[in-house]
């Protein structure tokens, strides 16, 4: 592991502006410090054991903004938890994790926690008129150490129940620095955050701007006309982080443009659809394609902001690994394969993550440190990365690998096919067969022979779906990835 004298060093001229804006148009808070004072004051007065990760649950504020802001400066440890799960799922969460303190919005919590020992506060309460003195803030904050936990972090869930991924002040510093540096945040520019902050893609975007003082614009909940108008008219708006679906539904809208001043959507968290890329180069919409997961403190590739409409690049690439991060791309025997070959993707650096809170993490690590994503795909000989599939979602039927992406881009390319989700089954004669679900346009029935028979000339015959499943909406998670077992379900009646 790194030695702590290697940690990137942040040291911003002070008073730090988070130059916030919130959906109502207004600037709330030009000095963040002025919130941390109210913050340390509401801990010190409850006598919090600052070292105990406190928990989170409120829809997106500039309160909640400024909570997680301050968590970072005064490095106290937190766990954002969805609000929208139910009050028994965020109590099994929360026990789980032996939280003594909660924060939550007054009008939308509904948590009784009664018979747990846990204290509730709203956040307006943080908002008391008192103040910690100018010193204990400077004092507090000297005994902040990068070896610090930053917070617990819950994966996406796609592959079955979320994980919980502890991640250090360390490891995030490194991933801000090496997305900044690939970014180039300004202070000048206003970053658009319309993503969950219940998931480190978000807290990502808050953290940068601390970091290196650009500023936020915040969406409550994402919104296509506005975030239209803003993309197209805004100047001081820069850039977005989306997630495809989000892209998605813009790209459905004819009015949708940018600015002149617009440098990119950071896209990822899922996988991106080679007709999504065609169709923001042809719109002239510039955008950059990452890659990353809860367990690498978000992306740890991209495509350098400098290379957005570069058409000489390979398209379908996230980019390379950033510095000082290393990647292996290894066979299912965990040999490593030459560049072009696919494989798993094993990762190892200051931005990876030392080990789940519960799973049992030798599933996950070798004896060297080096962590198995669980995704599939390999490195060109420029070593930029292709990301082909999930290794659970790969479907092998007679000895070949079939990427359901592969399968899905084929389908939504035919005409009135508007989304198709592809799994695999099992299958005495091939070991698995491939099925997918489509939903069509206005649900118009298409037979599933007509859409086989147009697979033909796109797709090989072994990747062609045995079975089609009109559906009237693909199973979609928070984060917009497909359930696939949801969408096997569709084939068990
Ligand atoms: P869980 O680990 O609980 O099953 P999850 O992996 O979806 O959920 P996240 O950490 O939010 O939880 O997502 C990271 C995953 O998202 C990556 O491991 C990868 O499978 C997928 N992903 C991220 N970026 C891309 C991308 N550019 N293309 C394809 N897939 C991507
Ligand atoms: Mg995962």
């Amino acid at each position: 592991m790194n030695s702590e004298s290697n940690v990137p060093h942040f040291d911003p001229p002070l008073p730090i502006s988070l130059f916030l804006k919130s959906s109502a148009n207004t600037y709330i808070y030009d000095d963040l410090r002025q919130f941390e004072h109210h913050f340390l004051h509401f801990l010190k007065k409850i006598d919090y054991d600052y070292t105990k990760p406190l928990a989170l649950s409120a829809p997106s504020s500039d309160e909640l903004v400024f909570i997680l802001a301050s968590c970072w400066r005064l490095g106290i440890p937190f766990v954002p938890i969805d609000y929208k799960l139910s009050q028994k799922e965020q109590l099994v969460l929360l026990n789980q994790l032996d939280i003594e303190l909660l924060i939550t919005d007054q009008e939308t919590s509904n948590l009784s926690l009664q018979s747990a020992n846990i204290e509730q506060f709203s956040l307006s309460k943080i908002l008391s008129p008192d103040f910690t003195p100018k010193e204990w803030v400077a004092e507090h904050k000297e005994s902040v150490k990068p070896a610090q936990l930053f917070g617990y972090f819950f994966t996406s869930g796609t592959t079955g129940s979320p994980k919980i991924v502890p991640l250090k002040r360390r490891q995030m510093l490194y991933a801000a620095q090496a997305s900044s540096q690939n970014l180039q945040p300004r202070r000048n520019h206003l970053w658009l955050l319309c993503l969950p902050l219940h998931h480190i893609g978000g807290i990502s975007v808050i953290l940068r701007s601390l970091l290196y003082g650009s500023g936020i614009y915040r969406m409550d909940k994402f919104n296509p006309t506005k975030t239209i108008a803003l993309i197209s008219q805004y100047k001081q708006l820069v850039a977005a982080s989306m997630v495809p679906t989000m892209l998605n539904r813009l790209m459905n809208r004819n009015d949708f443009a940018a600015h002149d001043n617009f440098q990119a959507i950071l896209l990822g968290g899922g996988p991106i659809t080679p007709s999504l890329i065609d169709d923001c180069f042809n719109r002239g919409i510039p955008i950059i394609t990452s890659y990353g997961m809860t367990e690498s403190c978000a992306q740890i590739a991209a495509n350098p902001l400098k290379t957005v409409g570069d058409l000489s690049r390979p398209k379908k690439s996230v980019g390379k690994v950033f510095d000082p991060n290393n990647i292996d791309i290894r066979n299912d025997e965990g040999h490593s394969v030459e560049p072009s070959v696919s494989g798993q993707i094993w990762l190892k650096g200051p931005q990876i993550f030392d080990g789940y809170l519960i799973n049992n993490n030798a599933d996950f690590f070798d004896s060297e440190g080096w962590f198995n994503t669980g995704d599939y795909g390999y490195l060109n000989d420029q070593n930029e990365l292709f990301i082909e599939a999930r290794r659970t979602d790969l479907i092998i039927s007679g000895g070949e690998n079939i990427a359901p992406l592969e399968v899905e881009n084929a389908l939504e390319a035919l005409p009135n096919i508007e989304e198709a989700a592809v799994v695999g089954l099992p299958d005495e004669k091939w070991g698995q067969k491939v099925v997918a679900i489509v939903k069509t346009t206005n649900n118009q029935k298409i037979k599933s022979g007509t859409i086989q028979k147009l697979l033909k000339d796109h797709l090989q015959s072994f990747k062609i779906p045995k079975e089609i499943v009109q559906v009237d909406s693909i199973p979609i998670s928070k984060t917009g990835k497909i359930k696939r077992l949801k969408a096997k379900e569709y084939f068990d009646k």
